[in-house]
Parts: C-alpha cells; structure tokens; sequence
C-alpha cells in the first residue's frame, strides 16, 4: 500500500479542489465543520462554538446556566460526534459555570483552559461558583463546580487539524484567549467583540483598561477571518468582521458618555441613548458603578 506524505495529500486535495471548481486551500478544509449555539437572555446571550471533524468535536466556552448547558449538550450530542477538549477561554462564570454539565453528558471529554487563566481559575471559581449558584434558585446553576486543566500548547489538534489558541489579550477582562480555526476561515473572538448587546465593562471601565481592549480588536481584524464569532450577541446577529466595529463603536460610544457626565445617574441616562434595544442588560449597572464608583 502506498504511504503518501501529508503534502502529497495536499496536492491531491487541492487537485480534487480544483477539478470542483474551488480554490485549492480550500480543498482540505471540508473535514472541518461547525456549530454555533447562543444562549438566551437568561444565559447572558453567550456563544459556544463546537468544532466539528469527521469522528470528534472540540468545544470552544461552556455556558453559564445549567438549561443553556443542557441544551448546548443536546445540540453536540445530536451531532453524533464524539467531545473530545473543551476549551475555556476565559475566567468570567458566563462562559465556565455550565461545564459539570458538559462533562456529566461527555465523560470522555477533558476540560482545558490557558496556563496563566488556569491558575486564576482554580483561585475564584470556588468562590464565584457559590456567590453565584448561592443566590440563585436550586437548578439554575450547576451545584458544583470544574476547574479546568492547564494547557500549555498554543493550539488542539482535531483530526489532524489545528485549532490555534491565540496568546492571552486584553478584551472585557485582562486576559482572553481567542481561538482561530484556519481550516474553517474561522475565529472565535469571545469576549474580545460583542454585537447587538451592551458589554462587559466592569473591568475595563477607565481609558486604561479600554486601550489594550481596542490593540486586541485590531489584532483579531488583521488576521481577517471570514467568520467571526464574537463572545455576546443575539441569535440571529451577524457573524462576520462587523461583530468587531459593533464593539468598537460601543466602546466609543461608552468613552463619550462618560467624559461627558459627572455622575452616575447622567452616565446612565448618556450610555442608554440610542442602545434601549441592546441585549445583555445586566452588565449596565455594573459597568456604571465602575466608571462612577461611590
Ligand atoms: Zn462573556
């Protein structure tokens, strides 16, 4: 039997590609697939991406309630693909809290997250995870909580393919790692683009904290995926390079409402102008606190 070398293959697919009347990149990127779930309001409208091969998936954020989880469970499971990583992108409950679920339904599956956003991680999610399932009702929050392991590889290999986790940057928190999936012409900003929902500005409240938030925008716009899958939005919103001027236009538009008010209530009333229709309502109070503190 004749061994053929990964280039050799390349060149068939690219062959193959050609004769169908495709460019030849493209050619091996059909092994690749994926599916896109967003949460409801309830869940904070937050994304979770499962990359699809032929045999395996690979998870990309866990969800924040236990319904969300279940149903991004199903939607993987209806896939018929076997969950093999789940990467945790970064630190905030939204995208972590839903991630017993996972494992519960996907045993074989193992959880990762960046060394340096590991290490943060097995320090709060231990308390984050009893302040928020605490407060809520039994049921709508797991009634554990998973660290995560460390993962120290910049990129998970799915059936043969890499899927690269880009370095940690700056985004709705000090440290993101967004995920680029070459094969698929796809990068999952997470929490570094929102679109059509307020953002996450706790953290990121002074011109300090936004500046590094715009240097990670502008190093995710050069790398110019076709699709782009931002950490917030509504279900039917965009998916491409437009989720990156929502989140700037946001952010601008946040600055000039704050350098114009001298108190929290004028901030409030300035950041809700032309945004009433915006999902993710619960990060504006927070975000207000911390651009006005007492
Ligand atoms: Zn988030």
């Amino acid at each position: 039997m004749e061994l053929l070398s990964r280039r050799t293959v390349l060149q068939r697919a690219g062959a193959l590609g050609a004769m169908a009347g495709l460019a030849p990149g493209l050619a091996h990127a059909a092994t690749l697939d994926s599916d896109l779930f967003t949460s409801d309001e309830a869940g904070l409208l937050v994304d979770s991406v499962v990359v699809l091969g032929e045999r395996s998936a690979v998870l990309v954020d866990a969800q924040f309630t236990a319904a969300n989880a279940n149903l991004l469970a199903d939607m993987i499971a209806a896939t018929g693909r076997t969950l093999e990583s789940i990467l945790i992108t970064h630190i905030h409950p939204d995208h972590v809290l839903g991630l017993p679920i996972l494992l519960d339904r996907f045993p074989q599956a193992r959880a990762y997250a960046q060394t340096d956003i590991q290490a943060i991680l097995a320090q709060i999610l231990g308390g984050m995870h009893a302040q928020i399932a605490g407060g809520a009702p039994a049921g709508v929050f797991p009634d554990r909580y998973v660290v995560p392991e460390a993962l120290s590889a910049d990129h998970i290999m799915l059936e043969g393919e890499r899927i690269e986790i880009l370095p940690p940057m700056a985004g709705d928190t000090a440290l993101i790692t967004p995920v680029h999936i070459p094969g698929l012409d796809t990068l999952v900003a997470t929490d570094i683009a929102y679109i059509d929902t307020h953002l996450w500005m706790e953290e990121a409240a002074t011109t300090d904290g936004i500046a590094p938030w715009r240097d990670s925008v502008a190093a995710l716009q050069a790398i110019g995926a076709g699709t782009v899958i931002p950490g917030h939005r509504k279900p039917d919103s965009p998916n491409d390079a437009s989720v990156f001027d929502a989140t700037l236009a946001y952010l601008d538009h946040w600055e000039r409402a704050r350098d114009a008010s001298g108190t929290a209530e004028e901030f409030r009333a300035r950041l809700m102008e032309g945004t009433e229709e915006l999902g993710f309502a619960f990060a504006i109070d927070r975000g207000v606190a911390a651009a006005f503190p007492e």
